[in-house]
């Protein structure tokens, strides 16, 4: 007999796949069972830190023009063992705890039981794609939407991302970019500070303009930004700030992390140049001072217009408006890379993801499973 979507979660939660673990392993095994299941299955092998990873690609219903693409992560946030939530599932009182079980597991579970409660009914084919390293960087996602062809035809496809929204229909969220400052000044004696360049007082410089900038976002987000971010426009945050190797030294280095979330609206390209602008300007003020900047990451902020069948088919659906969220997924790249229109919306709550009691309900999983059979009615019916 086949699992429930329950057993299903507890059964992919109980393989380890926090950052540090190879999983290409457990792709091969899930895409075993899901040929069993079926589908047609393509493995994208990838690695990160010498690990072997894998992307997961399964298609039901043959190789025509796909109408739907269910898409998740395979990879967990971190866990240990004196936390409730590990990779061994505990049920109590209808709810399922462990890592994993939230964000996104179960979404995984309900999308496989959906796709093969109607795999013999389809009239056009489904996919479920299934990426890994989320968490730390989109990685999987990135290389398979370098690849499009792995997923076979789906130009007129529909995509939902599993991720937790409470089964509420996302539209938009906020993009991730980070930058690293270094700047480089002279070594010299701290008896004698003006013998060399301090990088210090370039930091002091630099820190002060971007928080100008930062006020400066405020009030262009809250003039003409989304209103349905909280705050609605572009953020800066200097999480990271770090100069000098010692006491008696004045500092020749100094480095800092900037992290910006830009709203759709913004100009990326304008938004650089307004931190090149700070960062040439504490340059001048210290003489001598150089800085380099790196780009860490680049995530591009979601936005799925609202005129499209697939918002507006979840919208009477679950009867609620589209909307936003505060976090980060692979919408957007999914949207840019395949071309498709796509929705984010997975049961749970994010309020229990990542949490060291990470936990979904028994019935927060069977209306995600209705929900994306209904979706597989709707768009391969
Ligand atoms: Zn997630």
């Amino acid at each position: 007999m086949r699992a429930d979507v329950v057993s299903l979660t507890e059964r992919l939660v109980s393989v380890d796949t926090a950052p540090g673990c190879a999983t290409r392993a457990f792709v091969h095994d899930l895409a075993a069972q899901l040929r069993a299941d079926g589908a047609h299955v393509g493995v994208q092998a990838g690695s990160l830190d010498g690990l072997a990873q894998g992307n997961l690609v399964a298609r039901f219903g043959g190789d025509g023009e796909a109408g739907l693409v269910l898409a998740g992560h395979l990879d967990t946030v971190p866990w240990n063992a004196s936390q409730r939530a590990t990779i061994t599932p505990e049920r109590d009182a209808r709810r399922l705890y462990g890592r994993g079980t939230c964000d996104m597991k179960g979404a995984l579970a309900a999308q496989w039981e959906a796709v093969v409660e109607r795999a013999d009914k389809l009239r056009r084919p489904v996919l479920l794609a299934w990426t890994w390293g989320e968490e730390v960087g989109c990685h999987g996602a990135k290389a398979l939407t370098a690849e499009p062809e792995l997923l076979g035809p789906i130009q007129e496809a529909v995509a939902l991302v599993g991720e937790p929204t409470d089964l509420r229909a996302i539209t938009a969220h906020k993009g991730y970019l980070i930058l690293r400052i270094e700047l480089h000044g002279e070594p010299a004696h701290s008896s004698d500070p003006w013998a060399g360049v301090d990088a210090s007082v370039g930091l002091a410089i630099l820190l002060r303009d971007l928080h100008e900038l930062r006020e400066s976002l405020r009030r262009e987000g809250e003039e003409h930004g989304d209103a349905r971010h909280q705050p609605p426009g572009t953020t800066l945050n200097t999480g990271l700030v770090q100069a000098g190797s010692a006491r008696n030294i004045v500092p020749e280095r100094a480095e800092l992390i900037v992290e910006l979330r830009p709203v759709a609206e913004q100009d990326g390209a304008e938004l650089r140049r307004r931190v090149d602008a700070c960062v040439e300007l504490a340059c001048a003020s210290v003489p001598g001072l150089r800085a380099t900047l790196h780009e860490v990451e680049d995530n591009p902020a979601f936005a799925q217009p609202h005129e499209h069948r697939l918002v507006q088919w979840l919208q009477e659906r679950l009867g609620s408006p589209p909307g936003a969220v505060p976090f980060y997924t692979e919408a957007e790249l999914y949207r840019r890379g395949f071309h498709l229109p796509v929705v984010v919306c997975g049961p749970g709550s994010i309020a229990n993801a990542h949490r060291v009691d990470e936990s979904v309900s028994f019935d927060e999983l069977a209306a995600g499973q209705a929900l994306y059979g209904d979706a597989l009615e709707a768009f391969c019916g």
